[in-house]
């Protein structure tokens, strides 16, 4: 890790800031604990940053996010601002960001705990042990595909339209994410495409087929984004390494994400360009905002993500998965995941919990 290790923290809405304090928690205690010199700098985003500045990623923001060496984002959006120009709307910022440092690979891991098992509103035996790990694409497909708009035509009929593109190169460099980290993982990987239906996903069939070449020692199975819905519901653990275009990925990440019982557990990596940008799955949870119910432990488990992958230390991602496992084991459960016979705790009592499990470590 280099000397001077600049991070941004962009807290954004609603239990962004909450969660995101937490966080910070952790990453002070790995700070001292391993005589670390990192620069933390706060910044806004989003619905916040709107009300500051009049737009959701401002300028400097966006700057003091390409210079650092990661970024760690709490949440953005909220009904205040869903009447506002579209340009303007909070969540445009994380599109401006993926886009801007060049994030193109979006990980999602679902991952049960096993404290967590009976979280789930699945069986027993169809999660204990389910850790999959979904690779979707994020600066290209739909959600950024011209043209793009609502028009009305000249007898009048107004009509909404999106473009699904993806170039080759693009397909490439996705693919060759999700088979590298499936080396390191379970060498499986299932592309999810709709290659029956849109022309634009059988070429991304063809492209993956071919790149695979290169990668014959992990295995490779092409499955319909339809019944790929039905089978991680049915049978998740035939999964490791799920790969799929922007829009595909959007909908399937959820859907997996809620095998592990809270979208509160969940943290995610967004790669590929010079740094990462790390944050919870959810978002910004205005319902509960403000009243220390909000689960810190997926921004957590974030941090840990962001020492893989931008920090160059997967031993950290190991102790902070292990000293989360520890605290549930003990019974310890925010409201989203908690159960009977267990001890509820709020958000900012989590963030100490685990924070005590990592000072007691022997790093
Ligand atoms: P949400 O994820 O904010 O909330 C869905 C449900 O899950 C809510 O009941 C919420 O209370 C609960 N929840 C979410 N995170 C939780 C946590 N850490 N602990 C406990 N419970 C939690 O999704 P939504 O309600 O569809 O969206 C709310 C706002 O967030 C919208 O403005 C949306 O656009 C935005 N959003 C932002 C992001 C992001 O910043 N990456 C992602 C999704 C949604």
């Amino acid at each position: 890790m280099s000397e001077n290790t600049k991070i941004t923290l962009l807290p954004g809405d609603g239990i962004g800031p909450e969660v995101v304090r937490q966080a910070v928690k952790i990453i002070k205690i790995l700070e001292s604990k391993l005589g670390l010199e990192l620069e933390m700098q706060e910044y806004p985003v989003g619905g916040a940053a709107y009300e500051v500045e009049g737009h959701p990623l401002p300028e400097t923001t966006l700057k003091a996010a390409k210079e650092a060496n990661a970024v760690l984002l709490g949440a953005v959006g909220g009904p205040k601002w869903e009447s506002i120009d579209f340009a303007l709307r909070p969540e445009r910022a994380l599109l401006g960001l993926r886009s801007s440092l060049g994030l193109f690979a979006n990980l999602r891991p679902a991952k049960v705990f096993d404290a967590l098992v009976e979280a789930s509103t699945l069986k027993f035996d169809v999660v204990n042990g389910l850790d999959i790990l979904v690779v979707r694409e994020l600066t290209g497909g739909i959600y950024f595909g011209k043209p793009a708009g609502v028009e009305t035509l000249e007898d009048g009929t107004r009509r909404g339209f999106n473009t699904l593109v993806y170039t080759e190169d693009e397909i490439k460099r996705i693919a060759r994410v999700a088979f590298d980290v499936a080396r390191k993982r379970n060498n499986k990987v299932h592309s999810i495409d709709k290659a029956n239906v849109l022309q634009c996903t059988g070429f991304w069939r063809e492209v993956v087929t071919d790149l695979h070449k290169e990668y014959s020692d992990v295995t490779l199975e092409h499955m319909y984004v339809d019944n790929c819905a039905m089978q991680l519901v049915r049978n998740p653990k035939q999964f490791d390494v799920v790969l799929t275009t922007n829009m595909f990925g959007d909908i399937l990440s959820d859907e997996a994400s809620m095998l592990t019982g809270s979208i509160g557990m969940l943290p995610s990596a967004s790669v590929g360009g010079s740094n990462g940008m790390y944050e919870p799955i959810h978002g910004s949870a205005p319902d509960i905002a403000g009243q220390d119910k909000a689960n810190p432990l997926a921004t957590i488990l974030s941090v840990g993500m962001m020492f893989k992958y931008s920090l160059d230390n997967e031993q950290v991602n190991t102790w902070i998965e292990e000293a989360v496992e520890a605290v549930l084991a003990k019974g310890y459960r925010t409201g989203d995941i908690m159960s009977d016979g267990k001890k509820q705790v709020g958000t900012v009592q989590m963030g100490d919990l685990v924070a005590e499990e990592l000072e007691a470590k022997q790093c």
